[in-house]
This record gives structure tokens, sequence and C-alpha cells, in this order.
């Protein structure tokens, strides 16, 4: 089928905003004042604001080879809500600014905000402004996230207590492995298109690579059930890196059970097939934009039924420094990069 093709020159800067905004309902009583004027305008009655930002760069963050630009423009809004949310917050408003070269036509930059769309109507966010420029090369996308809490309620990365059980949510690595298999996929088109690329059975690891989604869940859950987590943030660069942020800005030791990390099975599969350690991809893939969290151990029994949240280590003191517990029953120092964990 022919794609239709619409050059943005043919609607100019203002006309392409109208275009990309026409359809936008405000679905938050904090938003007073959303797209079309010079600022937008938020009250969230009493409540903090939370604020977080992300730069996503063609090339760099992502490749449209193997990225549809709806997943992209669905992702671009997951992340940056995840930081919301790995505050303790809710997401309210998001902005978002673009800046194009002329490869991209109306048609494609609608399919983006499809995705856009997606996400806001999935989490309950306003759109409410953004930039729009063009770039000699590429797409360049930058989300704001806006968000709000009960004033003190937020939850930092420094805040962790001696004793404190370490929690993860879902499972972790198969965003990397997503992308592993992207990454592989693509050089095999590339050295010879005409081989058909086989990516049936792997539709776990990809739509994590490609479709991530934010843990609102979980902060529902846990404000349900009473619980404020001690110390918190997401899973955007690896289990152990993270890991090591909350142990360092809290001024702790941490230790870790190799085998609670959760992995899911199809994870474990891919990863054997390409010779690559699980638990290496947990510890340093990425992408997971699982939360990660801290928790007095008084709360264990109101979290021990949720199948979504595994404790998988906890909180010493800093002299004791930060540690692995290996399947094999060693004991590694934790490094940001998990690869290397098991050759020290
Ligand atoms: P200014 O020249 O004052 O920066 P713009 O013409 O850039 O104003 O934007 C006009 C309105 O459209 C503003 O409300 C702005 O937030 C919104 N806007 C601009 N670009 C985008 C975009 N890519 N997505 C959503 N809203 C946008
Ligand atoms: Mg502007």
């Amino acid at each position: 089928m022919e794609q239709e093709r619409t050059e943005i020159q043919d609607l100019g800067e203002f006309g392409l905003i109208d275009y990309l905004t026409r359809n936008i309902e405000i679905q938050n009583a904090s938003t007073v004042l959303g797209v079309g004027d010079d600022a937008a305008v938020i009250d969230h009655f009493g409540k903090q604001t939370v604020i977080s930002t992300d730069m996503l760069v063609e090339g760099i963050h992502f490749d449209l080879m193997y990225t549809p630009l709806k997943h992209l423009g669905y992702k671009a809004v997951v992340v940056n809500l995840s930081d919301i949310y790995a505050m303790n917050a809710t997401p309210t408003q998001i902005t978002v600014s673009i800046a194009f070269s002329n490869r991209f036509s109306l048609e494609a930059l609608n399919e983006f905000y499809e995705g856009v769309y997606a996400a806001c109507e999935k989490y309950g966010v306003d759109l409410i402004g953004g930039d729009t420029s063009n770039s000699q090369k590429g797409f360049i996308i930058s989300v704001t996230a806006i968000g709000e809490v009960t004033p003190d309620q937020f939850v930092k990365r420094s805040t962790a207590e001696k004793g404190d059980l370490l929690c993860v949510t879902g499972d972790l690595g198969a965003a990397y492995l997503g992308l592993t298999l992207l990454e592989r996929e693509k050089k095999i088109y590339l050295e010879s298109p005409e081989v058909k690329p086989d990516l049936e059975d792997q539709t776990y690891i990809i739509g994590r690579q490609l479709k991530p989604e934010a843990r609102k869940d979980i902060i529902e859950f846990l404000q349900q059930e009473d619980i404020k987590p001690t110390s918190m943030m997401d899973v955007s660069d690896g289990l152990s890196s993270e890991i090591l942020h909350i142990a360092k800005q809290s001024n702790l030791g941490v230790v870790l059970y190799e085998d609670k990390i959760p992995i899911a099975q199809e994870s474990k599969e891919i990863a054997m097939k390409f010779g690559l350690d699980p638990t290496a991809c947990a510890l340093s893939g990425g992408e997971d934009y699982e939360l990660l969290f801290t928790m007095k151990q008084a709360d264990y029994d109101k979290i021990v039924l949720n199948e979504q949240i595994s404790v998988i280590g906890y909180m010493t003191d800093i002299t004791e420094g930060a540690h692995i517990l290996t399947k094999g029953g060693n004991k590694y120092k934790l490094v940001a990069q998990g690869w290397n964990a098991f050759q020290q």
C-alpha cells in the first residue's frame, strides 16, 4: 500500500501544532490552562509538585529501523511517568517537545503522537504544551512530566535505613534482551535483506523493549496498603547501578541475593540462546522501568502475597559494603557493571 506523505511545509509550524493537538480533552482538574497560550497553568490544590524531564535523541537512544513511531511516542512518555511514580507521586501533566528533519512527514509525526496520546489516556495525564522545531538531521524528543504528591509524602533515594528490606517489582533483564535481539536482527537484515527476521516467539522481550509500562499499579498498591517506602527509584540503568545509588546516597551497605532477582522464564531461555548470563542481564541491562525500593521489615506481611514484588536483599551498615550472594554460595562485591561482578 502506498503511504500518504504530507510535507510539514504545507502546514507551517502553527498548522502543525494545531493539527497535533486538535483532539486534546483535559482529564485533570489540576490542568487550569493547556495548549494554546504562552504558558500552561497548573493548580495542584495544596499538593506538592514533582517534575522530571528527559531527552531522547535518534541514533543515541532509539533506532527507527526497528522502533515503530507509535511505540516511540508511547515509550517517550512512559519513561518520564516512571520517574514521577518513583517519587511516590501521581503524574498529571506532560509537555512534549520535538525537533525533526524534513525526512519526517505529517503522517510520521501523527503516528508518534498517537503513541503519546495512548500513554496520556492510559495513565490519565494531560498534554499541556511543548515546542516544535526543525533539526538538520534526525529526530529529537524532550518530554517533561509533572505530578502531584501529598505534602512531604515524596520518597527519595537517600532515606533507606539499616535493616530495611530491598524490593523490586516485576522482572528484570527482558528489555535488554529485547534490544539485543532487535540489534542482532538489524545486523542480519543489513547484511542480507532477503532473510526474514524471526521474532515470532520473542514477543515478551521485544514488548519489554519497545513498549514498556510504568508501575502505576504498584504505587496504588503501596498507598492502599499504607506502605511508604523508605527510599525508592526506578530501574532504568540496570539493577546493580540503581542499588548502589540507594546504598551510596543513604550511606549504607547492602546484601543482594542472586537467587531472589526476578527474571522471566522467556528471558532466561533467550539469554541462554545468546550465551548471556541472565543474572548479568538483570544487573546491567537497563530499561526495565520497574521500581526498586526499600521498606521497613514490619511491612513485609503486607507485600508477601503480591507476586509483582520481590524481596531481593536488605540494607546493612556502610562498613559492610555492597555485596551479591550468588546461587553458588559465593560473595562478590557489587559493582555498577554487573558483568564484572563475577570476575573479582
Ligand atoms: P511560543 O512561540 O510562545 O513558544 P509556540 O508556537 O511554540 O509558542 O507554541 C504555541 C502553543 O503550542 C503552546 O501552548 C505550546 O506549549 C504548544 N506546543 C508547541 N509545540 C507543541 C508540541 N510539539 N506538542 C504539544 N504542544 C505544543
Ligand atoms: Mg515555542
